[in-house]
């Protein structure tokens, strides 16, 4: 299946020189996950292509501006266009009753069911689990309660070598049991599950940290992720005022992606007081080389 990210937006705090505000846009098979709602993401996804229909889940790690105020009128084009699919929205508290007001102010009435659901909790959570992904959520460290996202491609069944199933005489208890990874019993030898499957491959994994200040408390929730994005609000001479505003620098990111074995960094969430990015990145490489900037309308495979 493989997960495809599209950046809508990768500044911070307001929009700055055609960067839009944080927002995601990810590719998981049979639906699409919107992470974190910056202003005016829906033309963004206007702009790459991308259908806002696909979207059944939204994951949103805290309640600054800059990662909400496109909600409301995303909510609001969906109802225009006549939507009838369910949508479920994952967030710190006080969400729906932000979106709730405006919406009683307002048209009162959406045209497809809206849910809520609350994060609260001080540890990992599974927040999602489909056929498809499963999606745990985790506490970063910021200002106001936010979290990360973690989001692991679910493992299929093994496949089985039919030329298997006619030489071993398998019985049908034996081929479940081998499908889900057991090994099995002939004449007193064990046969390994792996002598009688296709090779399986990998699940594929992403993990969303922002914003968050530079911190190892989560640091074994994204060990081995295939792509890790990580804030990168400010260059290394402004820790001081990353430490203030819990706030991450590119070096930071690297470190964490560094210690967290991660293959490939992503970084974002740039102050405005940056036009040009170069900086950031070359800042992040001289750790981690494998850094790429969040710009928006980037797609990448994961
Ligand atoms: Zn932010
Ligand atoms: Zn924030």
């Amino acid at each position: 299946m493989g997960l495809e990210l599209t950046i809508l937006g990768s500044n911070s705090a307001r929009p700055a020189y055609g960067r839009f505000t944080t927002s995601q846009y990810l590719n998981v098979g049979s639906q699409a996950f919107l992470i974190d709602a910056g202003e005016g993401f829906q033309l963004q996804l206007n702009k790459f292509g991308l259908k806002p229909n696909r979207i059944q889940n939204i994951f949103i790690s805290h309640l600054h501006g800059d990662h909400i105020l496109g909600l409301p009128g995303f909510l609001n084009s969906l109802n225009l266009g006549g939507r009838t699919k369910p949508m479920t929205i994952y967030s710190p508290p006080g969400l729906k009753e932000w979106f709730t007001l405006f919406q009683e102010l307002s048209t009162g009435h959406l045209s497809y069911p809206l849910e809520f659901i609350d994060l609260t909790s001080n540890s990992s959570q599974v927040v999602l689990q489909t056929e498809e992904i499963k999606v745990t959520a985790f506490p970063v460290e910021h200002r106001i309660p936010t979290y990360g996202f973690r989001f692991d491609e679910s493992l299929k069944e093994f496949n089985i070598d039919p030329d298997k199933i006619k030489a071993l005489d398998l019985t049908i208890t034996e081929i479940k049991e081998i499908k889900s990874g057991m090994d099995i019993i002939r004449e007193g030898k064990r046969i390994p599950f792996q002598d009688i499957v296709f090779p399986r491959k990998p699940s594929k994994s992403y993990a969303y940290c922002a914003d968050t200040n530079y911190t190892d408390l989560f640091l074994d929730l994204i060990k081995n992720v295939d792509l890790l994005y990580h804030e990168a609000t400010y260059l290394k001479d402004m820790t001081e005022q990353a430490r203030e505003r819990k706030h991450s620098t590119a070096e930071e990111a690297a470190k964490i992606a560094t210690m967290a074995r991660a293959k490939k960094l992503l970084i974002g969430h740039f102050s405005s007081r940056y036009k040009d990015l170069q900086p950031l990145l070359a800042e992040a490489k001289e750790i981690f080389q494998n850094t790429y900037l969040a710009l928006d309308g980037d797609k990448h495979l994961i």
